[in-house]
């Protein structure tokens, strides 16, 4: 039976580290501050960004939501963006994606200020992981690296096969596997044979967004399973791993919920408190 990667409990342990690095800046006589920006009323968008904000208020940080109609022009959002680049007070910006279908979404993120693109999607951030040099990293695949490393699972010399290659969470948690010298190996919609690669991983890490498509006869006896989908199926939420079946053949599992996503939250959190210490330390 696996053992549960509990990331409720790491991202608790998060925030309280983090509130005392808030308390810090503030004992400089700086306030961290949050600017998020969503656009339109997509359900989904509206819950990850209420969570958001309330995890800023959990932790003393100064959260900002900008929300914008639906038909919000380019030009609008585009102003706004340069409006919290250019404040003072704000040491993170987030875009809420995805943004409604007119609105061109790679320009908007490339304008953020890459020391306040908190979400690490600015192609600075992306390219500066890419050659493994310091910089924002995407908090998904942060915070599922976070819970490998946590648990104390080696990575080194192993197989990973990360499946999905999304650029905000397949291809990111690709290239931090690698960076711990894991050797990987990433599947997507046109894998031959997905299986065949899925059981021969150490570390498996599954980004589909299709509920229960990971089955145990796809997974290595021993596995640490990594499951960051979140899929919504009659009213309650599953992720990408068939749960009970893969956990008897895992060694390491994260729940759905209760895994990946809080961590998520917990290393935006991080990602905005590293930014304003940062901007202290100039
Ligand atoms: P995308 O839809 O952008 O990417 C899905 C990836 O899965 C694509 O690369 C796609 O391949 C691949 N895929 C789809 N079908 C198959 C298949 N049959 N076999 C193999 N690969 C397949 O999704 P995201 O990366 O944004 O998100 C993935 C999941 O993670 C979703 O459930 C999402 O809700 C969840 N999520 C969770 C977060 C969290 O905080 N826990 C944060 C972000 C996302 P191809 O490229 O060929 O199309």
């Amino acid at each position: 039976m696996a053992t549960l990667l509990d990331g409720k409990m790491m991202a608790q342990e998060i925030e309280d580290s983090l509130k005392l690095r808030v308390e810090a800046l503030k004992e400089k006589g700086v306030e961290v501050g949050l600017t998020v920006i969503l656009v339109g009323e997509d359900p989904a968008s509206q819950t990850y960004v209420g969570n958001k904000e309330k995890a800023c208020a959990r932790l003393g940080i100064r959260s900002n939501t900008l929300r914008m109609p639906a038909d919000t022009t380019q030009e609008k959002l585009e102003a706004a963006i340069m409006e919290a680049n250019a404040d003072e007070k704000v040491h993170g910006i987030l875009v809420q994606l995805p943004l409604p279908r007119h609105l061109d979404e790679a320009k908007a993120l490339s304008l953020i200020i890459p020391e306040k693109d908190v979400d690490g999607f600015h192609d600075v951030n992306t390219g500066r992981l890419c050659r493994g040099q310091d910089c924002v990293v995407a908090c998904t695949p942060k915070g599922a690296l976070y819970m490998l490393k946590q648990a104390g699972i080696p990575l080194e010399g192993k197989e990973a096969v990360v499946v999905g290659r999304s650029n905000i969470v397949g291809k990111p948690m690709a290239l931090l596997l690698l960076q711990e010298n894991a050797t990987v190996t990433v599947c997507h919609s046109r894998t031959k044979d997905l299986a065949e690669h899925t059981r021969r991983a150490d570390i498996l890490v599954a980004a589909i967004g299709k509920p229960r498509f990971i089955t145990a006869d796809m997974v290595k006896e021993g596995a640490a399973v990594v499951d960051v989908g979140i899929n919504r199926v009659d009213g309650k939420l599953c992720g990408d791993v068939d749960f009970e079946p893969v956990s008897q053949k895992a060694s390491y599992i994260t729940p759905v919920p209760g895994g990946v996503g809080k961590m998520t939250i917990a290393m935006l959190m991080d990602n905005t408190v590293a930014a304003a210490e940062k901007k202290v330390q100039g």
